[in-house]
C-alpha cells in the first residue's frame, strides 16, 4: 500500500497558513484540508440553531453528523463564527469526532492525490504527530490583525482596527491555553515567522524545508 505524504501546517489565525496550504497542495498534486472549517461548520450549526457553542452535547453532536456540504457555507469565514469555533475546539468529544475525519482525509486523500496538505492548531501534534513534513507558521499579532482588516475590507465589510486586534487575542489565548490539542509548534516543525515575508518566500522557504526533509518534487515522482 502507497503511504500518502501529509504536509502538516500549523499556526495561529492569519499568520499565512492558507496560503501557503494552498500553493503547496497545487504544486505537489496534493488534497488540501482547512481544518478550521470543521470547527467553524460545527461552531455555526450551534449559532443557527440559537444555542450556545458551548453546549457539549448539542456541540458532540454536530461535530458527528458534520456533513461536507456543510463545509461549502459562505457565512464559516466571519468572525462570529471564527468565535463560536474557537468555543466548540475545548471540548474533547468534538476534537475527537473531528480528529477521526482529518485521519481519514490524510491516509486517503480525495480524488487518489498522492498526498495531503492540513493546516490547522494541532495537525503537526496530535493530528498527523508522525509526518516529516511540518511547518508552524506565524507572525506578530499586529500584522495578523492588519492582514485579517484588509481582508474583511475586500469582502465589503467596514471594521475597527482595536476590535479586530482584540478578537485575535482573545482567540489566540483560547487556542493556545485550552487544556486538549493546544495551538503549539511541533519540536520538529520548521517555524516560519511570516511578519517582513511576501508569500512568495514564504513558498520558497518552505519547498527548501521540505526538500531537505526528502520530499520529492512532483516530476520525479511516478
Ligand atoms: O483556522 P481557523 O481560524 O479557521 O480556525 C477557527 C478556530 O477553530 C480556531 O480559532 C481554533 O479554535 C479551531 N481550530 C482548532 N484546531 C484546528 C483548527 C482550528 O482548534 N486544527
Amino acid at each position: 500500500m502507497t503511504v500518502s505524504a501529509v504536509i502538516a501546517i500549523d499556526g495561529p489565525a492569519a499568520a499565512g497558513k492558507g496560503t501557503l496550504a494552498r500553493r503547496l497542495a497545487e504544486y505537489y498534486g496534493f488534497a488540501y484540508l482547512d481544518t478550521g472549517l470543521l470547527y467553524r461548520a460545527v461552531g455555526r450549526r450551534l449559532l443557527d440553531q440559537g444555542g450556545d457553542p458551548g453546549h457539549v452535547e448539542a456541540a458532540t453532536e454536530a461535530a458527528r453528523s458534520l456533513a461536507p456540504e456543510a463545509l461549502e457555507n459562505p457565512a464559516l469565514r466571519n468572525d462570529e463564527t471564527a468565535s463560536a469555533a474557537s468555543q466548540v475546539a475545548v471540548i474533547p468529544q468534538v476534537r475527537e469526532a473531528l480528529l477521526q475525519f482529518q485521519q481519514r482525509f490524510a491516509a486517503s486523500p480525495p480524488g487518489d492525490a498522492p498526498g495531503a496538505v492540513i493546516d490547522g492548531r494541532d495537525i503537526g501534534t496530535v493530528v498527523c504527530p508522525g509526518t516529516p513534513y511540518k511547518l508552524f507558521v506565524t507572525a506578530s499579532i499586529e500584522e495578523r490583525a492588519e492582514r485579517r482588516l484588509k481582508e474583511l475590507r475586500e469582502r465589503g465589510i467596514e471594521s475597527i482596527h482595536g476590535r479586530v486586534l482584540q478578537e485575535m487575542k482573545d482567540r489566540d489565548a483560547r487556542d493556545s491555553q485550552r487544556d486538549i490539542a493546544p495551538l503549539a509548534k511541533s519540536e520538529d516543525a520548521l517555524l516560519i515567522d511570516t511578519t517582513e515575508m511576501d508569500p512568495e518566500k514564504v513558498f520558497s522557504v518552505a519547498l527548501d524545508h521540505l526538500s531537505t526533509q526528502g520530499l520529492a518534487p512532483p516530476q520525479s515522482r511516478p
